[in-house]
């Protein structure tokens, strides 16, 4: 696996994004200048994320933009058609299974998993909530490779366990709660909350500059 940053291997699905938006556009070619625009850095950033996983590009003419569609697809492991199963069917576990990018992706939402009485059995945008207690007998019928864990947070660990057990290779975990997992099992936690930090964090700065500028302090 190359040594690539945890920012360059973030940055991986927005060129994938930005890209397949251009191709829809009918683009053939796009120069880095062009990429990092979409993506606010610089052309040399590009260019530097890029070669860590081999050569895309021409020199002087830039890249053609389904080579390197079909790179980032090969690099992410979205050839792949992953089979996923959601824990918790409250309100994020629904707005996940009724979010079609994940498809579009190549990942397939087998399943979903609750244990209030009141969802289980009913089809959420085409998929069947079943009890948790069925997630081995799903797991038997058809191989799971990724989990998305969305239960409160006390009953996140015990969710990690239960795709551990299955042998799940992945897990996006949505609960505000450190949960741990065998070594095989890859972690991504993921907090909305870190979004809105950032752009907090930029528009503050931004205030404190115009403020400076105005002699003034509004925080
Ligand atoms: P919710 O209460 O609407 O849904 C949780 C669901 O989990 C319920 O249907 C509940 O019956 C089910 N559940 C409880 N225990 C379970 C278990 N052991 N096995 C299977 N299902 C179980 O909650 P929500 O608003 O959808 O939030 C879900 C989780 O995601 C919470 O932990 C919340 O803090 C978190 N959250 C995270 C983010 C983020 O950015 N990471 C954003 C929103 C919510």
């Amino acid at each position: 696996m190359p040594d690539a940053s945890q920012a360059t291997v973030n940055r991986l699905p927005l060129y994938f994004r930005v890209l397949s938006s251009f191709a829809e556009d009918g683009y053939r070619i796009i120069s880095s200048k062009e990429l990092g625009l979409q993506l606010n850095i610089t052309p040399e950033q590009v260019r530097k994320d890029l070669t860590i996983f081999r050569k895309f590009g021409k020199n002087g003419v830039g890249y053609y933009v389904q080579e390197l569609l079909n790179g980032l697809r090969d690099i992410m492991g979205l050839q792949y058609r992953w089979n996923i199963v959601i824990v918790g069917t409250g309100r994020l576990g629904i707005a996940l299974l009724n979010y079609k990018n994940i498809n579009t992706l190549g990942f397939t939402v087998q399943a979903a998993f609750d244990v209030d009485p009141a969802k289980i059995g009913k089809k959420i945008a085409g998929v069947y909530v079943h009890h948790i207690d069925e997630l081995a007998k799903v797991a038997q019928s058809c191989p799971i490779h990724l989990g998305i864990i969305t239960v409160p947070a006390p009953a996140a660990q015990s969710a990690a366990n239960n795709l551990s057990a299955v042998g799940v290779r992945g897990i996006w975990n949505f609960a505000p709660e450190r949960i741990d997992v065998p070594e095989t099992v890859r972690l991504v936690n993921e907090d909305l909350s870190i979004g809105l930090s950032r752009l907090s964090y930029l528009i503050s700065n931004e205030y404190c500059e115009r403020d400076e500028e105005r002699g003034e302090n509004l925080l």
